[in-house]
């Protein structure tokens, strides 16, 4: 075999095993390959007429969801269109009440349990409560063997690279943009007001989560 192949083979034993852990907790749970074949998964997920919105994921742009659902007439609530501050407030406001809300997750645990950060809690509120339905996309790089591993990941690594992204050009008092670390500030640009574990999917099934073996995301 192939170091590829090396690598597939393992991935496929803990997508696998993770999907079980997922279901037991009355998740949707499906393991997917590629990007192409979660791409497909999730659109066959979502009604052809369902209102879609989304949280900042760079999963579900990078197997190629957000640019097809911008691109093949959904209707869509879109966050990166707001003019200003408050349009932004009040368009996410309404993604609450959505068909779909689509999202990454920033670890998932062995057990199959979701760790997620979040800033002004737009992205984990709507995970909690809201919309009918959400999909979570994540590399199964994210699963962690134990909660507590979950949550370090959380913190320490996808957090730092998430501050880096939403910083952009600008600057951000905060240890991980300085450092690349975390440090457990309790800055005012903290991005890290919420720390959400999702234990149990209830109602059963309303949130769908799609592995794949692709290192996509962080
Ligand atoms: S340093 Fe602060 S903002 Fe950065 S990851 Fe840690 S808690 Fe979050």
């Amino acid at each position: 075999m192939t170091q590829n192949a090396y690598l597939l083979s393992r991935c496929n034993k803990v997508g696998e095993k993770t999907v079980l852990s997922l279901k037991k907790r009355f998740f949707d749970a499906y393991y997917t390959t590629t990007k192409e074949e979660a791409l497909e998964k999730a659109l066959s997920l979502i009604p052809i007429k369902d209102t879609i919105a989304w949280g900042g994921s760079m999963s579900v742009v990078e197997i190629g969801l957000l640019d097809h659902i911008l691109k093949n007439g959904y209707s869509v609530i879109n966050r990166d269109q707001a003019i200003n501050p408050e349009e932004k407030i009040e368009l996410l406001k309404k993604s609450m009440f959505c068909d779909t809300y689509l999202m990454g997750t920033n670890a998932i645990s062995e057990d199959g349990e979701l760790v997620n950060i979040d800033c002004i809690g737009n992205r984990t509120a709507a995970l909690m409560f809201g919309p009918k339905s959400v999909i979570v996309i994540a590399s199964i790089k994210k699963i962690m063997p134990t909660m507590d591993d979950a949550i370090k990941r959380a913190r320490t690594v996808a957090a730092p690279i998430n501050m880096h992204r939403v910083a952009g050009s600008g600057q951000r008092q905060t240890p991980c943009f300085a450092t690349g670390f975390c440090n457990n500030c309790i800055s005012k640009d903290s991005i890290c007001s919420h720390i959400v574990v999702t234990r149990l999917c209830n109602p059963q099934k309303r949130i769908k989560v799609i592995l794949t073996a692709e290192d996509i995301g962080f």
